[in-house]
């Protein structure tokens, strides 16, 4: 441990090249990503445009395209260095995969030439037997398909020890059910258009720009030396400390929100957000967060498919360039107890080219009108689907955040702040005889008030907050693959389109002038049904916990309830109807995340037991020892004493022992019953921690063996 803290001390960051400093980002935006701009330049015009209707009003690939493209992708990506092209893809685990193949094919007289196929472009069968799939293949059936996704650019990744063409791509089983995350994505983006499409339509679009749900994923993590990383077991195999004592300053002053960013972290950043604008990952945000050793980075949002590719490249490159800067990036959700946690905040909305964003409220009452549509079917989707909500945020590590004081809780409500608020609220008490005095508030073209585009204050506490334009679900963990919570609301969001587009067209039945009255009393049923997610308070605090007990809001405090979530008949049909998930995707998910949950929980628990009986309670008996001889020969030359931190310590470790038994007993049989975990065992590993902390506050520091809290926070 000392010697950790040595090297970190002395540890001199790798100078930031000139060259970052002198190269504007626009100069090197997207240099390694095969985009538009190089397709249309490589590409033979038709090909070309046939490509682009695919990308950008979502007509079916064609499939002779695909040898062009190939060849002339490998041109250009043998030109930038690269050896290997992999499709990557996105398994169950939240992770990135990938497989590489080489160029490189044999020819007759014994040479090599590079050679890539449109075969080889379009699909990809990586032997993906290992990956998890929740029963949906047998291990012996382990047949995967990786399918290319044109809709999200083929980039390059650069190695010091070599250069690879990356081809996002979506994964599948032999009989075409999703083993990923990218294929729900974009199955649920397909459902949104065609519903958003028929709204537009009752508001006189008539069909044009393919309608996308839009992200922006703000992501928090903290940054620690590596010299502490690797002395930490805890930190290095479960990503967070499982012991640790408060520091004696910890987060209360507020100095670090916002706060200068420390040299080696600035130059870290800056070449992670060099990294990123290479690969086109359009990062716009940098600051400090409220822990120390906590940050945050944030892209300027993209349609959801991108985003959530571009959310897993900007995790990795954090992970990657911290090491060059002798650090480690941690994602987990809670590293260091007792401070705050990390999330992920999930910016949500969707448009497209020719409506623009359809949750900003725009200008005039006509776009209000179409806009309080659009946010009322978001409210009811929530209001609806709460269950939903909580279930594809629900994990391990993010327990430990929800419901703590320093994120939302695990109750789903929607923040609309003042405006939006007092809006929907008298929209509620309109009802459809329009008995609201005239001129107030019928939704009506003429008499809507213009809203502004920073209708209210913002909310902190809120798990899903209206921001001016979009909502933002606050609630998901900073360890998450965004894949998830998307195709939630996507999903969700389309079947409450569908609901409205369909209740707005029988009332028309084709008359436009009607349009205003069927919208008002739209607006007032599902303000009536739905208006009991809306809460504009502390999300914080204990009258709210009993508040929306009253309005009769789940409230799934931990992993294993919530994960219930996903297989409530009304969610199954839902994502079935919309041909999103199909019942057995589904229920693989359940598994899988169900597994994953009792897997960690199986991990920190072994990690806890090892470290309490290998690391700390050694410590702790070779310091009662000191204490003991020193008593012993105190008494020898005659002096009276009192035995007070002898006492205390020999205390500590008989219930550090008896914690350690209870352990042992609650996972005697073994881990696989995720309530027993939730209930028994991660309790019981907080007893053993909680003599430990005890210890670290007494045992001589030169004795103790992991590093502490204010040195890992601190030290930068
Ligand atoms: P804050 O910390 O105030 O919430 P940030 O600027 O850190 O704000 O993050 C806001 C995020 O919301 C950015 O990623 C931004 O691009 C994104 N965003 C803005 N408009 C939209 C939209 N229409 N759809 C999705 N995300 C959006
Ligand atoms: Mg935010």
């Amino acid at each position: 441990r000392k010697s950790a803290v040595a090297a970190a001390t002395n540890y001199k960051a790798p100078a930031v090249p000139l060259e970052f400093l002198e190269t504007t980002p626009e100069s090197v935006f997207g240099a390694n990503v095969f985009s538009k701009s190089v397709m249309k330049k490589r590409l033979p015009k038709t090909i070309y445009k046939s490509l682009m209707q695919t990308i950008e009003a979502g007509a079916k690939l064609d499939p002779t395209a695909a040898d062009i493209v190939a060849s002339s992708m490998k041109d250009w990506a043998v030109e930038k260095g690269a050896t290997h092209y992999t499709h990557v893809f996105y398994p169950l685990t939240g992770g990135t995969a990938e497989k590489h193949d080489s160029f490189m094919a044999p020819t007759a007289d014994g040479g090599t030439i590079a050679h890539f196929s449109g075969k080889e472009l379009i699909q990809g069968e990586p032997d993906g037997s290992s990956f998890p799939t929740g029963g949906i293949r047998a291990t012996h059936r382990a047949r995967g398909y990786t399918i290319w996704d044109v809709t999200s650019p083929a980039y390059i990744l650069e190695n010091e020890n070599g250069t690879t063409l990356c081809i996002p791509t979506a994964f599948v089983s032999w009989t075409g059910e999703a083993l990923d995350k990218k294929t729900p994505v974009l199955r649920s983006m397909q459902a949104l258009d065609a519903q958003a499409q028929r709204i537009l339509k009752v508001f006189g679009h008539t069909a044009e720009a393919f309608v996308a749900s839009t992200a922006g994923p703000e992501q928090e993590y903290f940054l620690v030396d590596r010299g502490f990383f690797y002395s930490r077991p805890d930190l290095m195999t479960a990503g967070r400390s499982l012991f640790g004592a408060a520091p004696a300053k910890g987060q209360e002053f507020c100095d670090h929100y916002f706060g200068a960013i420390p040299e080696r972290v600035l130059a870290f950043m800056l070449e992670v957000e060099r990294e990123l604008y290479k690969l086109g990952v359009p990062i716009k945000t940098r600051h400090n967060e409220v822990a120390p050793g906590q940050y945050e980075i944030a892209p300027v949002f993209e349609t959801a498919n991108l985003a959530s590719d571009h959310q897993q490249l900007c995790m990795m490159l954090l992970k990657k360039v911290a090491k060059k800067y002798g650090m480690e990036c941690l994602t987990h959700e809670k590293p260091f107890a007792g401070l705050n946690g990390s999330g992920k905040h999930l910016n949500w909305s969707l448009g497209s080219s020719a409506v623009g964003n359809l949750l900003d409220p725009g200008d005039t009452p006509h776009d209000n009108a179409q806009f309080l549509v659009f946010a009322a079917a978001v409210i009811r989707a929530v209001h609806k689907h709460q269950g939903l909500l909580r279930a594809v945020i629900a994990s391990a590590g993010n327990d430990h955040r929800l419901g703590a004081n320093e994120a939302p809780p695990a109750i789903i409500s929607v923040y609309l702040g003042d405006q939006l608020g007092d809006v929907f609220e008298q929209l509620k008490v309109g009802g459809a005889k329009s008995s609201l005095p005239k001129g107030t508030l019928e939704v009506g073209v003429d008499t809507l008030p213009p809203l502004d585009k920073d209708a209210g204050d913002r909310n902190r506490t809120s798990p899903f907050a209206f921001t001016g334009n979009r909502f933002e679900f606050r609630a998901v963990g900073s360890n998450f693959s965004i894949s998830g919570p998307l195709v939630a609301m996507n999903t969700i969001v389309a079947e409450s389109l569908d609901y409205c587009a369909t209740k707005l067209e029988a009332d028309m039945g084709g008359d436009q002038s009607k349009l205003n009255s069927a919208v008002q009393s739209l607006l007032t049923e599902i303000m009536t049904e739905s208006s009991s997610v809306i809460f504009n308070g502390d999300g914080y605090s204990e009258e709210w916990q009993t508040e929306a007990a009253k309005r009769g809001l789940l409230n799934r405090k931990t992993t294993p309830e919530a994960l219930q979530g996903l297989l409530e008949p009304h969610v199954k049909e839902m994502f079935s109807k919309y041909k999103v998930l199909s019942e057995r995707e589904l229920e693989s998910r359940y598994e899988i995340y169900a597994e994953q949950y009792w897997m960690t929980v199986e991990v920190e628990a072994l990690l806890c037991k090892k470290m309490a009986k290998t690391m700390i309670f050694p410590a702790a008996i070779r310091f009662q020892n000191e204490l003991a001889s020193t008593c012993a020969n105190l008494k020898a030359v005659g002096y009276s004493f009192d035995t007070d931190t002898l006492d205390k310590v020999t205390a500590l470790v008989k219930l550090l022992q008896d914690a350690i038994t209870q352990l042992d007993k609650a996972t005697e049989d073994g881990y696989h019953d995720i309530y027993k975990c939730c209930n028994e065992i991660l309790p019981a590993m907080l007893e053993v921690r909680k003599y430990a902390d005890e210890l670290e506050t007494i045992v001589a520091d030169d004795l103790w063996p992991l590093p502490t809290y204010q040195e890992m926070l601190f030290i930068k």
